[in-house]
């Protein structure tokens, strides 16, 4: 079959790219879609005959991927987010005017085929609540009037530029702020290899190849207290420790930027704005455990930084930062990107080494742990980008000062995303430990409108939440862990008085419903029985007995799954039926008690 140039140029170099021709099937049809509008029969065909595979194997895979379709979309794909930071901001009001004005519902495409329209889950766009996504190109801060100039734009075939990205941390940073990753955040062309230079880029890479042994590198990581900012807030030091020296197979290092997390958004700007730093961050990991070939695994939704990241990868490739003997020190390392095409659980380690392998994003089962059996059954280091993207810091600057900047075994700094009803939504570089009231009321501008606080949810969506009066803590993994919550991946969403938190429980388990990949019962039923009962339940049809039974039900998940998407959808259930209890109650009367969460506002 002939393909368009530009695809069939695109296919060659994904073969490429890996050492199992399998691995080139997701981005092959996520693009694939990007220029037919669809995935026909045919492609699906001739993609298996280049893999190898069967056409099974190919559409059981794509059928997995929310991003990949089998019909034609319209030639505006209009995705309106709904999931908790846009919900407190107005958009399921947003989606109910999207719904309106194009005359179309949900995966349905306008009769001129100009728009289809779509509800989807985070598309990591928190601070800039209420977001929408054309196409790829991101829309944020959005009312309905604005959304509608959008649509017109699109309508009368051009094509709007998508909003300036407002975050804190480049706009308004804020005194109490401690940039370390984000310090370049702000230079004009910061992406760039010559500007990362000019402000210690590749430094730490020189000092690592030229002044330290592998050893001593993990040695400094381990001392400087850095611990995975993906949500887990296991020591980075340790984890590249486990890797066995002694083995004769390759050895692969793993970036997940399938940042998916409700409520978080900090790795877009780490790559948009510094992807040298990341790229830095992975050769200093892979000589520390002597690997030769990295992948930064891009969520499908972050094409422009996917395309970023590529970019920079090739400026490192031309000035000596990758490839073959890296600044003269004999060390090799390749590094390339690989995109996802939407799915949650992918961002479950084992799972997104599923997916780069090619197949469905089901979880392993563990042990073996990727250290010791990974990516293509090697030895696999898998960091969260903004681990990472800390590492070159760490070794420039040295372990005692990264792990004097926050408490006791909690060290650095950390991108905190602060979205939901505050003044001041945004993305902020704060050290870790910091005050959980001071972070809302000093460098969020506290919350809108005058209201009280009533809840903040501290580390993205499956983080329990915290109570206004249990607000007054060091947000490091410690004490979060000491208050029966989580530090989690950094997504602070505050809640203020006029909240439904049975609304809200209701909004969460809809998305982790939506992304159960079904494999075991507790999670597959249980979240999709919780969202039944939940939707009754604020719509006026709840009984006594069935707060027990959300809490029971959310409980028998608990602990009971194979990967932690199970618990991330019971431990803030629990939490909401535990301390708020008395709202629940209050709706047995037939009628929900609060106001309608969103007005949109827009910024
Ligand atoms: Fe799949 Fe849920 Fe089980 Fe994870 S916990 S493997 S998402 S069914």
């Amino acid at each position: 079959m002939t393909l368009p140039p530009r695809l069939e140029n695109k296919f060659s170099e994904l073969l490429k790219r890996y050492p199992v021709k399998r691995s080139a099937l997701v981005p092959m049809l996520l693009y694939t879609q990007d220029v037919f509008g669809y995935i026909g029969d045919e492609m699906v065909a001739e993609i298996a005959r280049r893999l190898d595979l069967n056409t099974l194997q190919v559409t059981e895979t794509l059928v997995y991927y929310s991003m990949l379709r089998r019909e034609p979309a319209g030639r505006c794909h209009v995705q309106v987010c709904t999931n908790i930071a846009c919900k407190l901001r107005g958009g399921e009001k947003l989606w109910e005017h999207a719904q309106k004005r194009l005359g179309v519902g949900h995966k349905q495409t306008s009769a001129d085929g100009v728009f289809s329209l779509e509800e989807v889950e985070c598309i990591g766009a928190c601070t800039g609540a209420p977001a929408v996504q054309v196409n790829y190109d991101f829309h944020e801060n959005l009312t309905p009037e604005k959304l509608d100039k959008i649509l017109d734009e699109f309508q009368a075939g051009r094509k709007p530029s998508p909003a300036p990205y407002i975050i804190g941390s480049i706009h308004e940073r804020h005194p109490a702020e401690a940039p370390v990753i984000s310090r370049r955040f702000g230079i004009p062309n910061s992406r760039k290899i010559d500007v990362y230079r000019k402000h210690e880029g590749y430094q730490a890479l020189e000092k690592a190849l030229n002044e330290m042994t592998p050893e001593s590198i993990i040695e400094e990581v381990k001392k400087s207290n850095l611990r995975g900012r993906g949500g887990a807030g296991f020591p980075a030091g340790m984890k590249w420790s486990f890797v066995p020296k002694d083995s004769p197979k390759p050895k692969y290092i793993i970036a997940n930027a399938d940042e998916s997390e409700p409520g978080t958004c900090k790795d877009r700007p780490l790559m948009e704005f510094d992807p040298h730093q990341l790229i830095e961050g992975m050769v200093i990991a892979g000589r520390s455990v002597n690997s030769y070939q990295g992948y930064i695994y891009v969520r499908g939704e972050y094409r422009y930084v996917l395309d970023i990241m590529d970019e920079a990868i090739r400026e490192a490739y031309e000035h000596g930062f990758l490839g073959k003997n890296i600044l003269g020190s004999g060390f090799n390392f390749d590094l390339c990107t690989h995109t996802g095409a939407g799915a949650y659980e992918c961002g479950e380690e084992s799972a997104l080494m599923e997916s780069l392998e090619g197949k469905r994003g089901y979880p392993r089962i563990r042990p073996p742990f990727p250290a010791v059996v990974g990516l293509y059954g090697c030895p696999t280091v898998i960091n969260n980008v903004e681990t990472l993207s800390s590492v070159p810091s760490v070794i420039l600057k040295g372990a005692e000062w990264y792990a004097n900047l926050g408490p006791a075994r909690n060290g650095g700094t950390r991108l905190f995303c602060i979205s939901g009803h505050v003044n001041k939504p945004g993305i902020y570089e704060l050290p870790m430990g910091f005050n959980l009231l001071r972070m809302i009321n000093e460098v969020a501008g506290g919350v809108r409108g005058g209201k009280k606080l009533k809840a903040v949810v501290p580390g993205g969506s499956s983080t329990p939440a915290l109570k206004a009066e249990e607000c007054d803590i060091p947000m490091d993994f410690d004490s979060l862990a000491k208050a029966g919550s989580m530090l989690g991946s950094g997504g602070v969403v505050v809640l203020d008085e006029d909240t439904c938190m049975v609304d809200f429980a209701r909004r969460i388990m809809k998305f982790y419903a939506h992304e159960s990949c079904g494999w075991c019962i507790p999670c597959r039923e249980g979240t999709s029985w919780i969202k039944k009962i939940l939707d009754r339940f604020h719509a006026g049809g709840g009984r006594a007995e069935d707060i027990p039974l959300i809490d029971e039900a959310a409980k028998n998940m608990f602990g009971r799954t194979f990967c932690p998407l199970g618990d991330a959808a019971a431990m803030p259930t629990m939490a909401i039926v535990k301390k708020w209890r008395h709202e629940f109650e209050e709706h047995l009367n037939g009628r929900c008690p609060y106001k309608p969460l969103d007005v949109p506002v827009g910024v």
